[in-house]
């Protein structure tokens, strides 16, 4: 079972003290300070945010996030440093991280202490999640973004991909805490570091040098705060300002829930976006009159419950604060598995009060009901959308080439995410299949929540929907309703009722694309990473669609992917031919 210790805390005069590391996390009489010198000036930050250019992000790491006092002040300082489209991403490792509510009190005082860090206490107050082992990211504003690793930092960190321009090194001292400080955790920093990055901490002890050294930074002492009479510093070689050519623009194809939430994530990176659909947004399976949001669930801990459990919970907030009209009824529950379930609960997986068991049903209080047209329309707004099929990519030249039946497009990357379509357009003609699948609408008495055991029935308005039928299909199938699906979906949705479903309204038929392993495929097609894929959504893609999209566009720009490295290769798009490969088939 994964369960994350929890922090013992207690107020020592001015200061909140670890019971556990026998330290303090700050003093209230000049923590802020304290962090600006060791930390903030440490890094040289005013002048490097002051001359951060470009769509990748400042990438900030962290081990010990605490707190959180230096995001607050990190972030205090980039809104009033970088230049407008600048954003900052801080990254943070916590083996013992607070519950939101401990958290909540203490940044409480921090406002009071330090009311200039008021509105981004407040940000990461409302953002905060409960915690659960791995990584969570959460954004504080359209320019700053939180990555939450909770576990060992070693663990957390080798998991990870990115490379920051500069690293806190902040865990409690190193005779207290010296896993922090260990030779194999700080030369995993220096592996996640830019050329020209940085690093600063309190502290100056041997070993932490000696380490910080071997791993490859040039050390600087500089004079400590208040009355330490040093502190380090250390800097990679290289240039920091060097950088590999940008993406700027990004042509998506389809314009389902899988194009509509990278067009977002695209924009709010500050890339130039131009979606193409052969026929309108939500077109395709995506233009259901509604859908579940609902965890698909693991009964052991491994990257697929992982993978699951963090689309489920990051596709919630997603829709939450970025189409929030999208979502139509709230509360679910699963039945018919209950043995299933206990074993889902043992994992310790999900985050306290997240799911619950009541007799044999599963309760998923964050279930929801989602409108996708509505959050397609949301989340595409204002971007350049274009009619055309897409019949060819040609990435002979400098520029990726789109040949459509009336001309061409050309963009310096292109994401493929055309449903069952993208089949053909991206080599998965071996890999993918389409199933068709209904939706219909009775008359009800709608249910007054969301219940599954295999199908399912939901509350639609005074309505009732009830899904989804499964059948074998071809890719270019333009499927219409029929009746013995329809039938189908009443059987089903009674039996869950205990009543008749009502007079029949509506259905609305269209085609999944599955994976022969049933994950979805997101990410790189090419190795010169211009060429993208996210598709292979199978049942689930409303739920999985938001986090893929926002991991890929990480991967595009530079950023912190939401995903921890076992969970992307879970989807990675080349799995199926190493498979093959390993099989010896090709
Ligand atoms: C009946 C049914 C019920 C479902 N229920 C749920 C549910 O409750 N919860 C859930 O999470 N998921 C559910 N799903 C799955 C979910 O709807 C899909 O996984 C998701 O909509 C797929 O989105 P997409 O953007 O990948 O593809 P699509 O929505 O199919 O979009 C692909 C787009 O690409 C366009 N296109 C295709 N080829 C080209 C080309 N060559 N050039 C240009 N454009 C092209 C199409 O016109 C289309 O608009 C359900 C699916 C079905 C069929």
């Amino acid at each position: 079972m994964s369960r994350l210790p929890r922090p013992d805390i207690s107020r020592d005069g001015e200061a909140l003290r670890s019971n556990q590391f026998g330290d303090i996390y700050y003093q209230e009489a000049d923590g802020l300070a304290e962090t600006r010198h060791v930390f903030l000036d440490g890094n040289d930050l005013p002048e490097r945010f002051a001359r951060h250019a470009g769509t990748r992000p400042f990438i900030i790491g962290e081990l010990g996030f605490g707190t959180g006092l230096n995001l607050l002040a990190a972030a205090h300082l980039f809104e009033e440093v970088a230049p407008s489209e600048a954003r900052l991403h801080f990254w943070s490792a916590e083996g013992f991280p607070l519950d939101p509510e401990e958290l909540g009190g203490i940044l409480s005082a921090i406002t009071t202490r330090w009311p200039e860090l008021g509105d981004w206490a407040e940000r990461l107050a409302r953002a905060y999640p409960r915690p659960r082992p791995g990584q969570v990211q959460i954004d504080l504003s359209d320019r700053v973004r939180l990555t939450l690793g909770f576990g060992p930092a070693t663990e957390v960190l080798s998991e990870t991909d990115f490379h920051a321009d500069a690293w806190f090194l902040d865990g409690f001292s190193p005779a207290q805490n010296p896993e922090m400080w260990s030779e194999d955790l700080l030369h995993l920093a220096a592996t996640h570091t830019r050329p020209g990055g940085s690093f600063a901490t309190f502290t100056v002890a041997g070993a932490v040098r000696r380490s910080l050294e071997a791993a490859g930074f040039t050390l600087a002492r500089r004079q400590g705060f208040g009355r330490k009479r040093e502190m380090l510093t250390g800097r990679m070689p290289g240039d920091e300002t060097s950088a590999a050519p940008q993406i700027r623009k990004l042509t998506i194809i389809g314009a389902g829930i899988a194009g509509a939430c990278a067009a977002f994530e695209a924009r709010r990176a500050g890339l130039d976006v131009e979606i193409i659909d052969r026929e309108s947004p939500g077109a395709g399976a995506s233009g259901n009159p509604a859908g579940l949001l609902m965890p698909r669930l693991e009964a052991q801990d491994n990257p697929a419950a992982r993978f699951y459990r963090d689309a489920f919970l990051f596709a919630r907030r997603f829709y939450g604060d970025h189409s929030p009209d999208a979502l139509l009824a709230f509360g679910g529950a699963m039945q018919g598995e209950t043995e299933r379930y206990h074993r889902v609960l043992e994992t310790g997986l999900w985050p306290d009060g997240e799911l619950h068991l009541e007799a044999d049903r599963l309760l998923a209080g964050a279930a929801a009901l989602l409108s996708p047209r509505d959050a397609i329309a949301a989340l595409i707004e204002g971007c350049s959308f274009r009619q055309g099929q897409v019949e060819a990519i040609d990435q002979s030249s400098e520029h990726i080439t789109l040949t459509l039946r009336d001309g061409t497009v050309e963009s310096d990357a292109v994401l493929v995410s055309a449903g069952p379509r993208s089949a053909k357009l991206a080599g998965f003609e071996e890999d993918m299949s389409a199933s068709r699948g209904q939706v219909d609408i009775f008359a009800g008495p709608a249910p007054p929540h969301i219940l599954t055991e295999g199908t399912y029935i939901a509350p639609l308005d005074s309505l009732l929907i009830a899904g989804a039928t499964y059948d074998p299909a071809q890719a270019d199938d333009v499927p219409e309703p029929d009746e013995a699906s329809s039938a189908a979906n009443r059987v089903a949705a009674e039996a869950l009722l205990h009543r008749p479903a009502g007079n029949w309204i509506s259905a609305r038929a269209s085609l999944r694309a599955t994976t022969r392993d049933r994950h979805p495929i997101a990410g790189e097609l090419d190795e010169s990473g211009r060429v993208f894929a996210l598709t292979g959504l199978g049942s689930r893609g409303l739920v999985t669609a938001p986090i893929l999209a926002r991991h890929l566009i990480a991967r595009m720009t530079g950023d912190v992917s939401p995903l921890s490295l076992p969970i992307s290769c879970f989807a990675a798009p080349g799995r199926f031919a190493e498979r093959r490969r390993r099989r010896g088939q090709s």
